[in-house]
């Protein structure tokens, strides 16, 4: 094998130079829409497997919108717009398989939380992306066995459901966050 390598060209060593595409896939490819078997109407699965980490799908904008209403979403704070693709069509679960990643174009990747497999269904958390949840009905129907019973936004998401998702949510919902924690307190001067 040794021998038969070294008969083989070297390859040149060259820098790229040229900024390569930011991705070279189609935004959708790998994924599907299709109507779930839970009966809660469409859902978009996984046509080939995805490992964690890897985007399963890049968001893009199609619209900004005045005002929140139940297909927008949120995009900063207190602005909306309205997602292209399947996009929309990704269910929320309390426990969900992706999280969201801002990208340029102003929209939302979704990324992988963990190994998906083949005809899994991809599901993120509302929580992610909307810092309340206005247009939505208050019981989750999401059947994940840590449910939290109804679909909140992060403003009411437990600490440690923030923790575990880490840097896949929306920015600008830590820094929303922040804003409504009271100013400092001052430290009374010691007597
Ligand atoms: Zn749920």
């Amino acid at each position: 094998m040794a021998a038969t390598l070294a008969l083989l060209p070297r390859r040149p060593r060259y820098v790229a130079t040229i900024r390569p595409p930011l991705t070279t896939r189609l935004p959708e490819e790998g994924v599907e829409l299709r109507r779930t078997a839970n009966g809660k109407g469409d859902g978009v699965v996984a046509t080939r497997p995805f490992a964690a980490g890897e985007t399963v799908m890049v968001g893009f904008l199609i619209g900004a919108l005045t005002g929140n209403d139940s297909h927008a979403t949120q995009v900063g704070p207190g602005r909306w717009s309205r997602l292209g693709g399947l996009a929309p069509k990704v269910n929320h679960s309390c426990d969900p398989n992706c999280g969201v990643r801002l990208n340029e174009g102003q929209a939302f990747d979704y990324v992988a939380r963990r190994p998906i497999s083949v005809g899994e269904e991809l599901t993120f958390d509302y929580a992610m992306r909307n810092f309340t949840i206005d247009h939505f009905p208050p019981v989750c129907t999401c059947g994940a066995a840590r449910c939290r019973g109804s679909v909140t936004g992060w403003k009411d998401l437990p600490a440690a459901r923030k923790v575990d998702y880490g840097e896949l949510v929306a920015p600008y919902l830590r820094v929303m966050d922040g804003d409504l924690r009271s100013p400092p307190a001052v430290r009374a001067a010691p007597s």
